[in-house]
């Protein structure tokens, strides 16, 4: 069917997100937008889908697609993360001296078709390259692309600085002559000074002012390890060592001492910030973190969190203090795929965890509201656009509807962006 016509689809639940769940409702899509949603499925016009749900396109708030094309993670679970960055290090260092290696563009071309086919609509990429034209990955998902900056030397930083300058201009001018279609969806540039462990603090404040100047977002990983809180502090410990054997610091130079909230000064003033990971944040970062809320995120990446085996995730302080918390799948070198359902109905497997409720406004709304999207995506009501996804329920009753969707049982079988279905399993 073209996108001109309007189509209208019946479920048995309808998860609109901002209000309560429909049971036997319609939605109709008239070009790229939801035109309506209806309570009772009357509308003799609609295509009536039966045991399914229908709810917004998830949004997947952290991913490093360049390693979209591994099996199963590097390293072991459980090993501490300097050790795991090593092996990610030699992992690319192969990769590079292989005949055949797999080029980072296909990766993310694979790992793009692998999240529309989990139903992700929205992503927060964080990249390493320029996803220059030649090979501008296709995907009708709404990306925004981080691009990742390192620099600890004075070098690196000037010309960490000059290719984020550089990103910044050449994207905007790339993306103004490409209209977004059912092969490329929306891009957006954003800024990732990597993590305070290869970012410095004048290189970091030279970034957060030209995201301020070009109002981009910013995503930097943070308070991710016990190692890289302890680096902050004294200079030393595994990741000071790690960093010396890859002769990534001058190990002769004086230490200063930091801590995560040094680097939350910075980047809560802004545009938009996303803070990935944030494990380790005490509680004066995440007060801190609670007065910029209006334009702070932080991304919550449950499994792997459970792969490195941290401390349990501080969720509660964060929802407690009105942070927007979202969920990210980060990269399958720390994660089996990057289908962000699983990652959902793992979060919900957890002695403690957020309400059923909660964890689908994660995935859906507040990813939408840490990239700065809230207003079209991440929600089901009319002037949205119909990014939507059907989920194949199990034939059972149950009290909550929350409980089939969340079923290990319950897959994603259509995924639809601009109103266009560009996934449907072979049987629907
Ligand atoms: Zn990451």
């Amino acid at each position: 069917m073209d996108t001109f016509t309007p189509q209208t689809l019946a479920a048995r639940f309808l998860f609109p997100i901002e209000g309560s769940v429909i049971e036997r409702g319609t939605i109709t899509m008239h070009g790229a937008k939801i035109t309506a949603i209806e309570r009772e499925a009357t509308n003799a016009r609609a295509r009536d889908l039966g045991n399914v749900a229908i709810l917004p396109g998830l949004i997947n708030a952290h991913t490093h697609l360049e390693f979209s094309a591994l099996t199963a993670p590097l390293g072991e679970p459980g090993m501490p993360l300097p050790e795991w960055i090593e092996r990610v290090v030699r992992w690319r260092r192969a990769a590079g001296d292989t005949a055949t290696p797999v080029s980072p563009d296909h990766a993310v071309q694979q790992g793009l078709c692998e999240s529309l086919r989990h139903g992700v609509t929205g992503l927060g990429e964080i990249c390493t390259t320029d996803w220059q034209d030649s090979a501008f990955p296709a995907s009708p998902a709404s990306c925004t692309l981080f691009r990742e900056q390192i620099g600890l030397s004075p070098e690196r930083s000037r010309a960490s600085l000059r290719s984020a300058d550089q990103w910044l201009t050449e994207f905007a001018t790339r993306c103004s002559q490409q209209a977004p279609g059912p092969t490329a969806g929306p891009r957006y540039p954003g800024l990732s000074p990597h993590a305070p462990y290869t970012v410095d603090i004048p290189l970091l404040e030279s970034l957060c002012s030209l995201s301020r100047k070009s109002d981009s977002p910013v995503a930097m990983h943070l308070a991710e390890s016990p190692e890289e809180v302890e680096l902050l502090r004294t200079g030393r410990g595994a990741l000071a060592a790690m960093l010396d054997r890859l002769g990534a610091r001058d190990p002769a130079s004086p230490h200063t001492e930091r801590s995560p909230y040094d680097y939350l000064l910075r980047l809560a003033n802004t545009p938009r910030l996303l803070v990935i990971h944030g494990n380790y944040l005490n509680q004066r970062e995440l007060d801190l973190l609670a007065q910029h809320r209006d334009h702070v995120s932080i991304i919550f990446c449950p499994r792997t969190h459970a792969f490195f085996q941290h401390t349990r995730y501080p969720w509660e302080s964060v929802l407690a203090r009105g942070i927007p918390l979202a969920l990210g799948t980060d990269s399958r070198a720390s994660n089996p795929d990057l289908n962000l359902l699983a990652e959902m109905q793992f979060l919900l497997g957890q002695t403690s965890s957020p309400s059923p409720q909660q964890v689908l406004q994660l995935g859906t709304r507040n990813g939408a509201r840490a990239l700065g999207q809230h207003h079209e995506m991440g929600a089901l009501k009319p002037g949205m656009l119909a990014n939507l996804i059907v989920i194949r329920l199990p034939d059972r009753p149950a009290k909550d509807p929350h409980e089939l969707l969340f079923d290990p049982e319950s897959k994603v079988i259509r995924t639809y962006v601009h109103g266009a279905l560009v996934h449907a399993e072979e049987s629907t």
